[in-house]
């Protein structure tokens, strides 16, 4: 028999998630982000780029803001109304103490138990090489716990008043081939549709589909992979760290 995937922790009121691109997380998180701001938790979006160099079409400088307003839409729908953009350089995300920092100062500003991102490893379900990007924001993501509850990394963060925070108890990564956990998506599902569907200009360009008839069956097939291993439920999995 298949491993089960264990429930999230519940244990927790603030999240912060932090991707390298508008739409990483309307990929398969929203639903799960849907179901916990029903709860009442509080979830904040950080983004690395405004995914500036996504579109072939579009340059770089028209492209950064509509993708940022499609990225705001995005995480309305599933009820954030927090999202903050780092403006590292779309497509050449540097892994460093630069990228660290930003994200240590952002958990000292927000304060979460939880942090989210995506798949820091090598390849998506060992198939198909995961980019640089994510790959760089995933595991900065990861180490940026730790730095963040340190004062004695990153003394400039506190010069600017950010205390440190060492109360990041989980890091919680999506689209990973080696989950741990799962997040039922049935009453956030319709939701994410919406949020993945705010990203319109991307998708136009991506598929010839009905842009919704797109976002529905990706998330119809990501979710329902899951649920062998979730009791048979519609699920959002993470590979879970603790700290
Ligand atoms: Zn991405």
């Amino acid at each position: 028999m298949t491993q089960q995937l264990e429930p999230m922790p519940a244990d927790w009121r603030r999240a912060l998630a932090v991707v390298a691109h508008p739409d990483d997380l309307e990929y398969g998180c929203a639903a799960a982000v849907a179901g916990w701001t029903d709860e009442g938790r509080e979830v904040t979006y950080l983004l690395a780029t405004r995914g500036e160099a996504g579109i072939d079409t579009i340059a770089p400088d028209v492209c950064a803001p509509l993708r940022e307003r499609e990225q705001r839409a995005g995480a309305a729908a599933v009820g954030v109304a927090s999202v903050e953009f780092l403006d590292h350089r779309d497509g050449v995300i540097e892994y460093g103490t630069a990228l660290r920092r930003d994200i240590a100062a952002a958990v000292r500003r927000h304060r979460p138990e939880l942090l989210i991102t995506l798949n820091h490893r090598d390849t998506w379900g060992g198939v198909a090489w995961n980019t640089p990007d994510h790959r760089a924001v995933g595991r900065a993501t990861l180490d940026a716990a730790g730095d963040a509850g340190n004062r004695w990394i990153f003394p400039e963060l506190r010069e600017q008043g950010l205390e440190p925070w060492d109360g990041v108890r989980w890091i919680a990564v999506a689209g990973t081939d080696r989950p741990t956990h799962a997040v039922d998506a049935t009453s956030g599902f319709e939701r994410s549709v919406q949020s993945l569907l705010a990203h319109r200009t991307y998708i136009e360009v991506l598929t010839e589909e009905d842009p919704e008839a797109y976002c529905r069956a990706f998330l119809t097939g990501a979710t329902a992979a899951a649920a062998e291993r979730f009791g048979g439920r519609p699920a959002v999995t993470f590979e879970v760290f603790a700290r």
